[in-house]
């Protein structure tokens, strides 16, 4: 796509023509106003479902006032990175930055920051296909920024640094690249390959930050199919640099397909990430698994699901050939969904699909109110027999209130 066909699609996008009026019409006092970044790499890939990220040379922060004023939605700041996010409308969002250059004092750390103009913003970006801007200003509006060659790359679906260092002082870009080649299919060219290998083998993953590391985990396994990542990472090393026990290899590959097509199948909703840490920590010692989930401050329920699919998950799947139905809820329900899930995606066992499918919606008519009814004076009793009651149901025995309530008083008497 040609540059001045980027704004002719831009405005085609109607429910972003607004901002893109207003953008232009107040960028008269500013030096320069670009879209940047995965904005225009999206664009130039005819996507079009992609966040609208901004540049401005000056202070963004006045600049992301004036627009959310314009379009009648608020602006949330952050002044010390000089960085803003104007929300308007139905969910619109445009996310503003003051262009700027950063230093590295040690690698793998963040960066120190300073104004700047477009282009040294778009030199301290990760790859060549995410270094481009298109200006906004009215007397060059729609003129392509691309220093570095990130059209070609576009074309070629390769995947480019700028310079030999960007690895080094931001390791968190090879976590980056991987997802851009599972995500778009394209590939690191060799140079960047080799960088990336060197990187890894330095050791420089390991001086990440534990949060910085989490993040990048979770965004990569965040996204679905994601069988080349497991590959790529294994092929990087950066799996071992990650933990010496991580598991990423074709049994990955399989085990995380059936356990994603099983979460598809049963509408569970467990966020793929989750899923994704699981298959990789499945060969870690089991006391290891929780410490090091931990380690990476998952949230806690998170990390427990987690924990529980690698370590509960095989028990269960050993266990569960031969059980009746509610010794299949009771196993599995202070697990569910994540152990029961793992379970069943190593083994196909009919009692876990029960589960899935039927088990875990029974509940009884029966409440607690009506065991006061009958007589029963709130105490833990009254637990018991709602557990008695429901083993009975899940195991066939009980159809319906009627029954329910005469078992009820049987077990009252
Ligand atoms: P997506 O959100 O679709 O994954 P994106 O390109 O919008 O892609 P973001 O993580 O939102 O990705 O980052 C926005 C832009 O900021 C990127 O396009 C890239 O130019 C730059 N960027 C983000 N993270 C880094 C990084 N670690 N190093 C250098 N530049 C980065």
């Amino acid at each position: 796509m040609r540059a001045d066909a980027v704004i002719a699609e831009l405005r085609a996008l109607q429910s972003l023509r607004p901002v893109l009026d207003a953008v232009t019409a107040l960028s008269g006092p500013y030096e320069g106003v670009y879209l940047v970044g995965g904005t225009v790499r999206d664009l130039l890939l005819g996507e079009r479902g992609f966040d609208v990220d901004i540049a401005v040379e000056g202070d963004a922060i006045a600049f992301a006032e004036s627009l959310a004023l314009a379009l009648g939605g608020r602006v949330r700041t952050h002044r010390t990175f000089g960085t803003a996010a104007v929300f308007y409308g139905d969910g619109g969002r445009v996310d503003v930055v003051t262009a700027r250059t950063e230093s590295y004092h040690a690698p793998a750390v963040l960066p120190s920051v300073e104004h700047a103009g477009i282009h040294d913003d778009l030199f301290r970006r990760d790859f060549t296909i995410n270094a481009m801007a298109v200006s906004l200003r009215p007397d060059d509006l729609g003129q392509l920024v691309d220093p570095f060659g990130g059209r070609a790359d576009l074309e070629a679906r390769r995947l480019r640094v700028l310079h030999p260092r960007s690895f080094v002082d931001d390791p968190t870009r090879i976590f980056r690249a991987v997802r851009y080649e599972n995500r778009l299919g394209f590939r690191m060219d060799d140079e960047t390959l080799r960088l990336a290998h060197d990187s890894v083998g330095t050791g420089h993953v390991g001086d990440l930050s534990r949060a910085r590391l989490r993040e990048e985990l979770i965004a990569l396994f965040g996204e679905g199919h994601v069988d080349h990542t497991i590959v790529r990472i294994h092929e990087l090393g950066l799996d071992e640099a990650v933990h010496p026990h991580l598991a990423a290899d074709a049994e990955t590959v399989e085990l995380l397909r059936r356990l994603t097509a099983l979460d598809d199948e049963y509408e569970l909703g467990v966020p793929s990430w989750r899923l994704g840490f699981a298959v990789l920590a499945r060969r870690l010692p089991p006391e290891e698994v929780l410490d090091w989930l931990r380690s990476l401050k998952l949230r806690r329920r998170d990390a427990e699901l987690i924990a529980a699919a690698v370590t509960v998950g095989p028990r269960l799947a050993a266990s569960l050939g031969e059980a009746d139905p509610a010794e299949v809820v009771a196993l599995a329900d202070p697990f569910a969904p994540d152990a029961p899930l793992f379970a069943l995606a190593l083994a196909d066992l009919e009692p876990l699909r029960d589960y899935f499918g039927r088990l875990r919606g029974v509940r009884l008519e029966v409440t607690g109110r009506d065991l006061a009814g009958l007589g029963v004076a709130e105490s833990p009793r009254v637990g018991e027999i709602l557990a008695e009651l429901r083993r009975r149901k899940l195991n066939g025995e009980l159809a319906g209130r009627d029954e329910e309530l005469a078992a009820a008083r049987e077990l009252i008497g």
